[in-house]
């Protein structure tokens, strides 16, 4: 026995693979008690304030302004100020500099902003460090790249800035929607007010410091917080665009109120996507796929694999793969590293979920939930598959928004294709499959605005993203993501 076996031999042999935990420091983030409004490059004392908290343990993070009429248009003022006095005459390449200052600032404070994104949104910290922060920091430089370059990315078009842009955004992913929607806005040459949503206003506010490291003229960008009536205001207000990402209600309410007026308007929507496998798949990669479609960002994410299609004849080894993975997912504190599936982002948000799935076995649905031991504080929620899942249930219908898979078969692409468009939205779908022709004719016929293949959940800053129907219209991303933000003559 050499030196090195009689060393294994003595080792102790672990006794199961559980993970220790490995929580990310929250002291990189400086929290003040206060925030109010940053309105024309300082911060205007609130009148209203509420409490915005960490949805993983309920405790208090900070007090937070909730934006009035009155102060939403001191914000939407400064905005204009600053679009007519300076910014909207900036040359491109200037723009661009402080677009990539910011860019840069981002990546520099990736891990502080990484860590206030997990702690007020619930989102596992591996996912805001690894792909909200390089995302959001990318929509920059990659805006950065055409502020200077639009005479050439609309030839023949002499493209000119709108004005003043509302931006309206959810909490799912509260800096990188801020990003998706302030980059493009800028580089084409406008000045923003910007709400992030109430439950997740702490990373906006944070970078209205990158703002200032930035030196960013004052009133080019503005941030008011506060609930949906600071949003209504907003709209209302006196700017040339709304961008907005949320739920299809209100979309469908902010074009009501906007009809007749003249105001630009894009909206990103929810979605009920479905995420195709073929009996011809890597079934082992299209577990890892359906994982990732539904189970990332807590499955609060529009895009989201929600409606699984599996082919009949690997249905039951697609099932049994997916439920023995679904046993190694790690449920708990956003802040631990080994963190798969964070916390539900507000008890609201809880109770819907819970709602559809007391619906979803009413219906008749089979349901599955891992042994899974949840914290005793918080909102969290167990990933969950149902089968016996027929269309017509409203869990095969209606954004649920939390990590609830339905699952559904088909036995032909014909049928999967009638069963994915069958539903009010149209923003994403997924293939599985190996063969390239198969994947060109179901992108033909799936009615998605994005559709991935033998992957899910993957985002370029250079790829346009948007729906059909109910999810909305108008792309963000891409050079298509700069138009919703010009005037052409
Ligand atoms: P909302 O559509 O209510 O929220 C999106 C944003 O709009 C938030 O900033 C919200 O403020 C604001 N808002 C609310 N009402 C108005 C209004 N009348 N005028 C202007 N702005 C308004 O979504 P919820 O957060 O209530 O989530 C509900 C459901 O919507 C989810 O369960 C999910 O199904 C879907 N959703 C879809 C998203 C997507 O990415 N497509 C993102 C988020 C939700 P406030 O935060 O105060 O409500």
């Amino acid at each position: 026995m050499t030196e090195l076996e009689r060393k294994q031999d003595r080792a102790p042999i672990p006794a199961d693979w559980t993970y220790v935990s490995a929580p990310e420091s929250r002291d990189i983030v400086e929290l003040r008690e206060r925030y109010g409004h940053f309105v024309g490059g300082e911060w205007l004392e609130p009148k209203e304030t509420y409490t915005t908290i960490d949805p993983a343990s309920e405790e208090p993070l900070a007090e937070v302004g909730q934006a009035t009429d009155a102060e939403v248009q001191l914000a939407v003022g400064a905005a204009r100020d600053a679009f007519e006095n300076g910014w909207s005459a900036l040359p491109g390449s200037e723009r661009a500099k402080y677009l990539f200052r910011i860019a840069r600032i981002l990546q520099e404070r990736s891990r502080e902003f990484a860590v206030l994104e997990s702690l007020n949104g619930g989102k596992p910290i591996r996912e805001s460090r690894d792909v909200d922060l390089p995302l959001a920091a990318a929509h920059f430089f990659y805006y950065a790249g055409w502020a200077d370059k639009l005479e050439y990315a609309f030839p023949n078009r002499k493209p000119r800035p709108l004005g003043v842009a509302g931006q309206v955004i959810p909490w799912n992913f509260p800096l990188l929607m801020l990003a998706w929607k302030i980059a493009p806005a800028l580089a084409a040459g406008n000045t923003v007010v910007l709400k992030p949503a109430e439950t997740t206003p702490l990373t906006a506010l944070l970078f209205c410091d990158v703002l200032r490291q930035a030196e960013l003229p004052p009133g080019v960008v503005n941030i008011v917080t506060g609930d949906g009536r600071t949003g209504a205001a907003i709209v209302k207000g006196e700017v040339e665009k709304i961008a907005f990402t949320g739920s299809t209600e209100v979309g469908k309410a902010i074009q009501r109120e906007l009809a007749g007026t003249g105001k630009k308007l894009t909206l990103e929507l929810g979605g009920k996507a479905a995420n195709v496998i073929f009996d011809d798949a890597a079934l082992d990669q299209a577990v890892e796929g359906i994982v990732n479609g539904i189970y990332f960002n807590q499955g609060h994410v529009c895009c989201a694999g929600s409606r699984l299609l599996v082919q009949e004849s690997v249905y039951e080894d697609v099932i049994d793969k997916l439920k023995r993975r679904l046993t190694t997912l790690r449920v708990g504190d956003p802040l631990d590293k080994n963190t798969d599936v964070g916390a539900i982002n507000s008890r609201q948000q809880l109770e819907k979920i819970q709602e559809l799935v007391a619906i979803g076995e009413e219906e008749g649905a089979s349901i599955y939930q891992p042994p899974c031991r949840l914290p005793e504080k918080g909102y969290w929620f167990v990933p969950t598959v149902f089968t016996d899942v027929a269309q017509s249930y409203r869990i095969a219908q209606e954004e649920i928004f939390g990590p609830v898979l339905s699952v559904l078969t088909f036995r032909t692409p014909d049928e999967a294709v009638e069963k994915a468009n069958n539903t009010p939205y149209g923003l994403s779908a997924g293939v599985w499959t190996e063969k390239g022709s198969r994947i060109l004719s179901m992108a033909q016929r799936l009615r998605a605005g994005v559709i991935w293949a033998n992957t899910y959940n993957r985002f370029d800053p250079s790829s346009p993203f948007g729906g059909y129907k109910e999810s909305g219209f108008g792309r963000e991303g891409g050079l298509h993501g700069l138009e919703p933000y010009l005037n052409f003559e």
